[in-house]
């Protein structure tokens, strides 16, 4: 069982259904390797894994267990893509760029399910198409725009009509819908937890309760310290997304944490399972705060939304992901709700996840908003080219300069004031 760092937010289903893994001991030792890894996630992971496929020596430090950040605790969605529709990252990053990272982030989903595959990881992995369900006219657009631009990038998505998406997800409250056949959904904890397995299997070392402190260029080499011990490498990773903490100040203050949690019932009778979600999707809505949600495994209905910072505005939060579950389904009514939990996520300004070359041997990949089940994996592959050595031009993502959020330590009240915003604009349904 994961203990999350906050009581409120740490009765977690994933944790609670997760495989039994063979635990990551702490750093107590001074040792080296060509690559150090910061951050035990998909990022991390990831990139871990493609590395020692590469044949680098590689050490990956996580401050507590792999899999206990965002990576362990989400919704299992499998999203292929960016935030934005393909073309922005065209007008953005220019025509060279901005395919790559269409191929990237489109192609992302496979690679999911490709490392599912080949590395046998038992993580309940249906690629089952990625599911958006609009909420109102403007959402049916923007589904639509996507679709078009996809298209032009050889990606077919199809769009539903109202009485398709009924069908795939059991309730009339959206009046259409976009699947996209590259995504799915799998369960998140048990996913990182093979990931960590076939990265040990291909010679990385992994210590877990091992958060480092102290970061220091040494000549050639970074220092890694951690209480127990020191790392030395040539090159280091950083994949702390939203829990980058004091380490890097700079990365800290480039993302900000935005929380979100889940809700899931008790497993329900087949009854309901045959009628809530009968394609085992699990869609997201087109909403500003949008709601995700989802089957486990066993049956038990899921429901995620966004969090709060206090543990009273969280409670709240957790609450009407509840109500809504019903208003979704009110077959749902009565049924026993038995975990609750949530994380942060990473958001950016611009949206985009980021690269960036501290230009000293280190790199950093973080910034998913919120998508990072497949959009980390990939990163992970694209900071381990990096680390091998592979150009900047050559990447198949851009590296970006760092740059710090302004008012960076009011962030809670920027986010706060934005959720009350789009909540209002959600319920004028604009
Ligand atoms: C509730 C929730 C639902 C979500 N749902 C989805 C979804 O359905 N689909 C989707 O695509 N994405 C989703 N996301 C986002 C997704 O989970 C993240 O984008 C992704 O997991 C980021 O992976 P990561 O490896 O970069 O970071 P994380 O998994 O957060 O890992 C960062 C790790 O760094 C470690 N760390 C930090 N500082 C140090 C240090 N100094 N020393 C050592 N270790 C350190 C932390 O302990 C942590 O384990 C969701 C996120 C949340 C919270």
């Amino acid at each position: 069982m994961i203990a999350n760092e906050e009581a409120v937010i740490a009765n977690s289903l994933w944790s609670a259904t997760a495989r039994p893994s063979e635990p990551c001991a702490e750093l107590q030792a001074d040792v080296s390797a060509d690559v150090a890894i910061v951050g035990a996630g998909f990022t991390g992971l990831s990139a871990a894994l493609h590395l020692a496929q590469m044949g680098r020596s590689v050490v990956v430090l996580e401050a507590q267990t792999p899999g206990w950040g965002a990576s362990g605790r989400n919704g299992g969605q499998v999203n292929p893509g960016l935030i934005a529709p393909p073309n922005d990252a065209i007008a953005r990053f220019g025509p060279e760029m901005g395919r790559r990272m269409i191929r990237l982030s489109g192609e992302a989903g496979q690679l999911v399910f490709d490392l599912i595959a080949h590395h046998k990881i038992q993580c309940d992995a249906r690629p089952v198409g990625w599911l958006r369900a609009a909420h109102n006219r403007g959402g049916m657009t923007s589904l639509a725009q996507k679709a078009e631009q996809w298209a032009q990038h050889g990606a077919e998505l199809t769009l539903l009509s109202q009485t398709e998406v009924a069908q795939a997800i059991g309730t009339k409250a959206y009046i259409g819908g976009l699947i996209d056949p590259r995504g799915g959904n799998l369960h998140p904890l048990n996913y990182a937890l093979g990931l960590c397995e076939a990265a040990r299997a291909a010679g990385v070392r992994i210590f877990g309760g091992s958060r480092v402190e102290k970061l220091q260029r040494r000549g050639q080499e970074h220092l890694l310290v951690t209480q127990g011990g020191r790392l030395r490498a040539g090159r280091v990773l950083l994949c702390t997304n939203g829990y980058s903490g004091p380490l890097h100040r700079g990365l800290q203050q480039s993302v900000v944490p935005i929380r979100s949690v889940q809700v899931a019932t008790e497993p329900l009778s087949k009854e309901l399972r045959d009628h809530i979600l009968p394609g085992r999707h699990a869609p997201s809505d087109t909403r500003r705060l949008l709601s995700y949600f989802r089957m486990d495994a066993a049956g038990r209905f899921v429901m995620g939304a966004r969090g709060g910072y206090s543990v009273q505005a969280t409670r709240a939060r957790l609450a009407q992901a509840r109500a809504w579950s019903v208003k979704l389904f009110p077959q749902l009514a009565g049924v026993r709700w038995e975990f609750e939990w949530g994380g942060s996520i990473a958001a950016t300004a611009d949206q985009y996840p980021h690269l960036h070359d501290f230009g000293n041997g280190m790199a950093a990949g973080l910034g998913y908003n919120g998508r990072g089940v497949a959009m980390a994996t990939a990163m992970g592959k694209v900071l381990a080219a990096w680390a091998v050595g592979r150009p900047h031009a050559d990447l198949d993502f851009p590296v970006t300069r760092l740059r710090k959020i302004p008012f960076h330590p009011f962030y809670p009240l920027g986010v706060e004031a934005r959720v009350a915003y789009y909540r209002l604009c959600d319920g004028l349904g604009l």
